[in-house]
């Protein structure tokens, strides 16, 4: 179990502006790095495309784990948002999770995106710490 994940500024505004963009649909994407430093963000189309719900487009999710492993990186977190809430993981979120990495949820607090980073193993839920690092 994580618990914490390091990210530079530029990768969480580059997240941020596309949860953003994706609104009010749910946006998603893959964290790729080493430990718990995040080396590069992916964008995966949600195939779902709804507001309540993401579903990894398989082949955006195959070519994106072929591009991880070819930069000689690992998975190390998944995000998501949840443009109408909750701040945290939902029941179906919980009840999916199949990889053991930080899970992190954008949602919407008053005007401002944030985002929160939880670890979700066997149906159990905790909170991790986000670093955000001011700069590279
Ligand atoms: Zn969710």
């Amino acid at each position: 179990m994580r618990t914490g994940l390091s990210l530079s500024a530029r990768q969480w505004e580059k997240m941020r502006r596309h949860v953003t963009g994706c609104a009010p649909l749910e946006a998603c994407g893959l964290l790729a790095g080493k430990g718990c430093r995040v080396e590069s963000v992916f964008f995966v189309a949600n195939a779902a495309q709804s507001p309540v719900r993401f579903r990894m487009d398989p082949q955006e999710q195959l070519k994106t784990f072929n591009q991880i492993e070819a930069r000689g990186l690992e998975l190390v977190g998944i995000f998501h948002s949840h443009p109408a809430g909750p701040e945290r993981p939902s029941p179906t979120d919980v009840a999916e999770a199949a990889y053991p990495v930080v899970h992190l949820i954008w949602f919407v607090d008053g005007e401002a995106w944030r985002a929160r980073g939880f670890w979700i193993e066997a149906g159990r839920v905790s909170e991790v710490d986000l670093y955000i690092l001011r700069s590279e």
